[in-house]
């Protein structure tokens, strides 16, 4: 950001937030609670397969009192981008975090610092994972992924960054982010500015480590399976997520069960957890729906019993702000960095551009305002988050920002006529990790086309390009590829204009990676000749991969 934009910043912000204190109006605080990983599939809120178990009475208590979005997502269905579009309000392809090496320079920590210039007091607790101090008035941060017991945080204060570290012997993160929010409350807090806090949960991520006093909880429940965990119909994906003839089907996006000989929660399990978890996914005796079923079992309970921990956590501190009238004057936000797959599709992880691990979780509660126990389906992304919370304090947000507000929405008025019809998604980390290519998609009210272009940075390391169109009215888990059927071609091609335009009208034009974009031109049309390259894309692929499990 420039000298003479920061200023000109800074400048709207003194005379907005003088006008305000000018009308004699309170600022509210501001409490934006994300926890990591957590799927809208383990809220209450939102649960349908999960609804009878419970997951999470007090996060719903946020949304009896206030407002759900059950359209809510991220542009980049992974933690640091997600992070990285909140703070800054902008794409991953302008802030420059395209993947989990990124890292946002102070200066360019948009939010808290407009926070501060507007009067806020500001504090960042818990999971960071942007690498760079934070620019907030206090903070207590976990050092990158962080670890959930023995907690260790990075601490504003006397030793400079990164060697300002304390660690917590005997703690679970969980308890100890709270007892850190509580205590910058209690000892902290200038009771006369309002504040602005991240309070930001590790748990419930991979590998997903409770509290040994959740033990007991889900023990003798048999966790409902979905649906797709076992049954697909035969219209399900395309030759990305499938490969010629299937021939990828093991190969594409890790798995609950044995599917995914590289990567699979049916080894991964006993192998981080030995003591804990017994079976041989190796034993011939063991049929693949018997490993399965004990996979799926143990990966919900253990993420269930961390969900457990933030619900019952957030109790806490939501005793402690009633308590201390702070809880009607605060505007909580409750939600998940992404979504994350329980075992839909026997998919794990998140990244994919398919619905539970594009949806976020988005609750907000303030009952000055919002009024009680109302939904809203507007299309709202993670980008536009900042520019909220800017709107709620009574702040303008800079033009460098990309996303907007969305307060009129929360306070029940009907979506503005040019509030946005479509959201944008790109996941840029091709086949890291959890095997999913790089993909980009567009997501309106009704439908979702996703292109799988298949390549990294330098468009190489290629997987087969296809093309995925679903009707989310009729078809909302995202089973019946309608590509390339005649009866939809119109829509088809209308989608694809508008992802097109939408891509250039945000910024990512191809620019970032033009060996990547070369190939996302290639095959945008998807005509026949594209559809038998992708087939040779996949068998050598297939034929690359094999080679390599056979190797080890
Ligand atoms: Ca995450």
């Amino acid at each position: 950001m420039s000298k003479t934009i920061n200023h000109l910043l800074l400048q709207v912000v003194f005379t907005l937030s003088a006008a305000t204190i000018g009308l004699g109006q309170e600022k509210p605080n501001i409490l934006f609670i994300m926890s990591d990983d957590h799927t809208s599939q383990a809220i209450g809120a939102y649960a349908t397969l999960l609804k009878s178990l419970n997951p999470t009475p007090t996060i719903d208590s946020l949304a009896q009192d206030g407002i759900c979005f059950d359209n809510a997502f991220c542009t980049n269905a992974i933690c640091t981008p997600s992070r990285a579009c909140i703070i800054t309000g902008q794409y991953n392809h302008n802030n420059g975090v395209f993947d989990l090496g990124g890292r946002i320079a102070s200066k360019n920590q948009v939010l808290p610092i407009l926070m501060r210039a507007g009067g806020y007091q500001t504090a960042m607790i818990g999971k960071w994972h942007l690498k760079t101090e934070p620019n907030f008035d206090y903070y207590k941060v976990l050092p990158g992924q962080g670890s959930y017991f023995d907690t260790v945080f990075r601490i504003q204060g006397e030793k400079p960054w990164p060697k300002n570290t304390i660690q917590y012997k005997g703690s679970h993160s969980s308890d100890v982010i709270t007892d850190a929010t509580l205590n910058w409350l209690s000892d902290h807090r200038d009771t006369s500015k309002p504040f602005f806090i991240c309070h930001q949960y590790k748990a419930p991520h991979d590998f997903f480590e409770s509290h040994p006093r959740y033990d007991d909880y889900l023990e003798d429940i048999d966790i409902p399976e979905p649906e797709t965990l076992w049954n697909k119909p035969d219209s399900w994906g395309s030759l990305a997520t499938r490969g010629f003839q299937d021939e990828l089907i093991p190969h594409i996006g890790t798995s609950i069960g044995r599917r995914n000989p590289r990567r699979s929660y049916a080894v991964d399990l006993p192998k981080q957890f030995p003591n804990e978890f017994k079976w041989d996914s190796t034993n011939p005796n063991l049929l693949d729906s018997d490993v399965k079923h004990l996979a799926y079992q143990a990966y919900l309970k253990k993420y269930l019993r961390c969900v457990k921990g933030v619900d019952d956590n957030l109790k806490r501190l939501f005793d402690y702000l009633k308590k201390n009238n702070l809880f009607d004057n605060t505007v909580i936000i409750y939600t998940g960095d992404q979504g994350f797959w329980l075992g839909e599709k026997d998919y794990q992880d998140k990244r994919w551009a398919y619905d539970p691990s594009q949806r976020m979780p988005l609750i907000i509660r303030y009952p000055k305002a919002i009024p009680a126990g109302s939904r809203s389906d507007a299309l709202v992304e993670n980008v536009d988050f900042p520019a909220l919370m800017l709107d709620f304090a009574g702040l303008a947000p800079p033009k460098t920002m990309q996303g907007r507000s969305f307060r009129s929405i929360c306070e029940g008025k009907p979506e503005p006529k040019d509030w946005k019809k479509a959201v944008y998604y790109r996941y840029w980390m091709h086949m890291a990790h959890h095997d999913n290519p790089g993909e980009m998609a567009i997501r309106t009210k009704t439908h979702k086309l996703i292109f799988f272009y298949g390549c990294d940075y330098q468009g190489e390391n290629q997987t087969p390009p296809a093309w995925e169109l679903y009707d989310l009215r009729s078809d909302p888990e995202e089973i019946n590829n309608l590509y390339g059927k005649p009866a939809f071609a119109a829509i088809q091609k209308e989608l694809k204009a508008k992802l097109a335009s939408l891509r250039l009208k945000i910024g990512d034009d191809g620019s970032h990676y033009p060996a990547c974009e070369s190939i996302i031109q290639e095959f945008w049309d998807y005509d026949e000749s594209d559809r038998q390259k992708a087939i040779a894309v996949s068998n050598k692929f297939r034929v690359a991969r094999e080679a390599s499990l056979k190797a080890k």
